[in-house]
């Protein structure tokens, strides 16, 4: 392609790593998106891309400005997940390298996509190793990175770039907006303008839960960060970092970072907002419903509620799976619950090989699945089924993180087991969005509960159906439970909020 306007790389590796779960392989990426070259810059234009927003927006917003000349090379995305393979990280940086070398000279920019709570079985941070790279290759071309806002900051991610961006909200609903904003800060790069930045670690590995940015110290945290930012012309972007607990690195620990046009800019508001939210560290608490009183709400409620299962949630690394609530709500004679999405390959097999109206013994977990070998927390558990509705699991996300996002949950079936409907998918994924139970002309308005196995980013689908009053977050054991106590870590700073309340922290030390 020959054309005008500046030449910028594209690439990006997005995955989520819970230190916990089995290793992510290379099938893991191919499975959710794997796009090279020209179908990078395709797939962002397409009306369904398979890339999270980021990428999409970017290519939006440069579009939208003027002629420019896209370069595109690997991005890589995948479900939270274990560990990436090192072989499979390193094929992917043999391919970034080699596409990054033969733009050496060539492109004026770079916009990198990342998640930032990468890990390999290897690497605590291959984010920085990949940044590292742009900058050994490249020299110090304008880089801007972004984002997510569980990425866990180590101090190369924000050394080896040239502005540094975050998510803003959880559920993530500005995935395309940081992609555009990300867009506009490298094109003020390529103009000549010069950025600076700091970073501020707390000792605070926040619990998932207690991230949320509609409401909670986080979310005011943020706020603040985008007011003071609103009336200083010098701060390019203030991005407050959550964390993600699971990926146990030296780093964990909530982080501001800032780009700023000077250095004195960037450090005072990342002071002031590390000391904001030191200041609410008592704040950053899990408080769960056990749950006994789960089930008992889920018979008696008046109105109609949504359980989230936050210890398994696929979107931080569980196997989605386990079978806690579904036994104790089955034993119970729960009446009207729909859940989902639960990860059987072969118990959904089984249910296409029979049929719709068959009736048969839904075994889950059975051990020649191997699905319950990787994952302490699932066991076996079977129950009389009929086959209510079948997919191919092909479904475009409605509402919500995955709005117009191209999705593939494999073969998947829903299953009623008494008054409980169970939808069972073929590939891991959360339940994130309302099309993944209506798209077998499930009526989740008709539900008087649905249980999810999301940790948060169901709110952003299912806000239509359920406020947040209506939310109950339980108490189940599992890969992702916020509660922190019950992991064994091996690599978090200590002392660190809420496992050692003796800690302490000032800014200047
Ligand atoms: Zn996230």
């Amino acid at each position: 392609m020959t054309g005008s306007g500046p030449r910028v790389a594209l690439l990006g590796f997005s995955i989520e790593c819970n230190r916990f779960a089995p290793p992510a392989t290379m099938r893991d990426f191919e499975t959710r998106c794997w796009l090279e070259g020209e179908d990078i810059v395709t797939d962002a234009r397409g009306p369904a891309p398979k890339a999270l927003g980021e990428m999409p927006g970017f290519v939006a917003d440069m579009d939208a400005a003027g002629p420019w000349q896209p370069r595109p090379i690997l991005l890589a995305m995948a479900e939270p997940n274990g560990p990436v393979e090192q072989a499979a990280f390193e094929a992917m940086m043999a391919r970034w390298r080699a596409g990054l070398e033969a733009l050496r000279g060539e492109v004026e920019g770079v916009y990198c996509v990342l998640h930032g709570a990468g890990l390999t079985t290897e690497l605590d941070d291959p984010e920085g190793a990949l940044q590292g790279l742009v900058r050994k290759v490249l020299g110090d071309v304008p880089l801007v990175c972004s984002y997510d806002l569980h990425a866990n900051v180590s101090d190369a991610m924000v050394r080896d770039c040239d502005a540094f961006v975050g998510y803003r909200t959880n559920p993530h609903l500005d995935m395309r907006e940081r992609g555009a904003e990300s867009a506009q800060l490298l094109r003020r790069l390529l103009a000549g303008e010069r950025s600076f930045r700091a970073l501020r670690r707390l000792p605070i590995v926040a619990p998932t839960v207690s991230m949320l940015t509609a409401a909670g110290p986080y979310a005011e945290v943020i706020d603040l960060g985008q007011e003071l930012a609103a009336l200083d012309p010098a701060i390019w972007n203030v991005s407050v970092m959550g964390g993600f607990a699971y990926g146990d690195t030296p780093f964990n620990g909530l982080a501001v970072v800032v780009t700023a046009a000077d250095q004195g800019s960037a450090d005072s508001m990342a002071e002031r907002l590390a000391r904001a939210a030191w200041a609410r560290r008592d704040r950053f608490v899990a408080e769960l419903t056990p749950l006994r009183e789960a089930v008992r709400r889920a018979k008696e409620s008046p109105v109609p509620l949504a359980f989230a299962d936050v210890a398994d949630n696929p979107g931080g690394g569980g196997r989605g799976n386990t079978m806690h609530i579904l036994e104790a709500f089955h034993a119970a004679g729960v009446e009207g619950c729909l859940m989902g999405v639960i990860h059987d390959p072969l118990l959904a097999e089984e249910a296409h090989e029979k049929g719709v109206g068959a009736r048969f013994t839904a075994r889950f977990n059975r051990p020649q699945g191997m699905l319950t070998a990787d994952d302490p927390f699932s066991h076996p558990f079977a129950a009389e089924a009929e086959v209510v509705a079948l997919s191919d699991g092909r479904v475009t996300g409605r509402r919500g993180i995955f709005a117009g996002t191209a999705m593939t949950l494999g073969k998947t079936a829903a299953l009623r087991l008494g008054g409980i409907t169970v939808v069972v998918i073929s590939i891991r994924t959360q339940c994130a969005d309302p099309a993944f139970l209506e798209h077998l002309g499930l009526d989740i308005g008709q539900a008087r509960s649905v249980v999810v196995k999301s940790r948060g980013h169901f709110r952003g689908g299912f806000d239509e159906f359920f406020t947040a009053d209506r939310i109950v977050e339980v108490d189940a054991p599992g890969l992702t439970s916020p509660i922190l106590s019950r992991f064994a870590w091996t690599k978090l700073p200590r002392p660190v909020l809420p496992l050692d309340p003796e800690v302490r922290w000032s800014p200047d030390a």
